[in-house]
């Protein structure tokens, strides 16, 4: 089996590269016609000589996803539904906004951890992405921007638990935002997105500079627990001891995500502790009015209500934003994605390829995971 060459470090593509007697600067060259160019094929490398291109054909392969469907949102949100090569699916976001396009990619196909109120916990965890998979979001969404357009940020807020898919998601970042031979993408620009695996988090901020959003959802472990079963291994006291003592870049803060659920976490009271939890953290709140997904038990607070805890908070001297729903009227609001499953991915690739397939018939779709229907 050949290996797909985007899942090579720059030193193993060097020393693969030394084998044949060939300088080391051509990994970095070879990198940037995948990365930035987004080459398909090793005959697009017009700088490398004939041989080499034969000899890189023969070791490697440069993988794709599969672009099964995309939604266009009313609002210009874009919703890709990307296939893997074992037919698992995943989703990716893009996000057009006045002055940035942000991109919002998955790091798992599924996820395991379980939160109530997430439309991607219903799936489980299929597996962990590999880190081609999760940088080919990034390469697969840009190749559908006219020249002139580019992603300007990137948020792990897609599919799964970026922490929780440790060792690929770093790699992934590495590639994502190397400005010479990666994707180029300033680590100021990205955003790692984590229900609040304490170990990792220590580990993601020595080892990157990439933002960090914290899933913090309740103010009581015991409301916590409920929603996020993740806070029974970590509780509030040590997530929040662990982001007060994390070394953070003056200028820089933690984002602290607060799903707003109608009559479960949403008073005064709630607000009060959550300015309590986190006085002293150079932090900003982005509240998430829930976004409600078949099989949903929650509801979305009144728009007054929605206010009244911003307000709160604003008086405590908080910044905070509230975040607009984009994209939910094609399902890829925050916790709506919920990728087909692998039977009905399947099924698409193969009527794409033209070949017939019991599964793709429409009654069958109906009684999928499916949110397109
Ligand atoms: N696993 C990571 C990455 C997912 S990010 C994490 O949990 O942080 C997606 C964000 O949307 C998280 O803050 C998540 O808690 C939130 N979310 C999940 N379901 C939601 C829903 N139905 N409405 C609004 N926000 C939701």
């Amino acid at each position: 089996m050949k290996a797909n060459i985007k899942e090579l470090a720059r030193e193993e593509l060097e020393s693969w590269l030394s084998l044949r007697r060939e300088p080391r600067y051509r990994a970095e060259q070879i990198q940037r016609w995948l990365f930035q160019r987004r080459a398909v094929a090793f005959a697009e490398m017009s700088d490398l000589s004939a041989a080499l291109r034969g000899a890189l054909g023969e070791s490697f392969t440069i993988s794709r996803l599969d672009t099964l469907r995309r939604n266009d949102s009313r609002d210009g949100t874009v919703k890709f539904l990307l296939g893997l090569s074992d037919g698992l699916g995943i989703e990716s976001v893009l996000i057009p906004e006045p002055r940035r396009l942000t991109l919002c990619i998955s790091t798992q196909a599924g996820c395991g951890l379980g939160c109530a109120f997430c439309a991607t916990a219903l799936l489980g965890l299929k597996r962990n992405l590999r880190s081609s998979e999760i940088v080919d979001q990034v390469l697969e969404a840009a190749r559908t921007l006219p020249a002139e357009q580019r992603i300007t940020h990137v948020v792990l807020m897609g599919m799964g638990e970026p922490l929780a898919n440790y060792a690929e998601t770093l790699k992934a970042l590495n590639v994502l935002t190397d400005a010479k031979s990666g994707v180029g993408i300033s680590p100021r620009r990205v955003t790692l997105s984590t229900v609040g695996l304490v170990p990792q988090i220590k580990r993601l901020i020595d080892e990157t500079r990439v933002n960090l959003a914290i899933s913090l959802h309740a103010t009581t472990d015991e409301a916590r627990s409920k929603l996020m079963p993740i806070n029974r291994k970590y509780s509030l006291a040590e997530l929040i001891e662990c982001c007060r003592a994390l070394p953070i870049p003056k200028r820089r803060r933690i984002t602290f995500e607060y799903v707003l659920l109608r009559g479960v976490n949403d008073t005064a009271e709630d607000a009060r502790r959550l300015s309590r939890l986190l006085r002293g953290i150079r932090s900003k709140i982005n509240l998430i009015p829930f976004n409600p997904h078949p099989g949903s038990r929650f509801e979305r607070p009144a728009q007054e209500e929605v206010e009244a805890f911003q307000n709160w908070l604003h008086a405590e001297g908080y910044q905070i934003n509230v975040r607009r729903p984009r994209g939910d009227d094609i399902q890829a609001a925050c916790g709506q994605l919920q990728a087909m499953s692998s039977e009905i991915v399947s099924s698409e690739q193969m009527e794409r390829r033209g070949t017939p397939h019991a599964g793709a018939c429409p009654e069958r779709k109906s009684k999928g995971l499916t949110p397109y229907a």
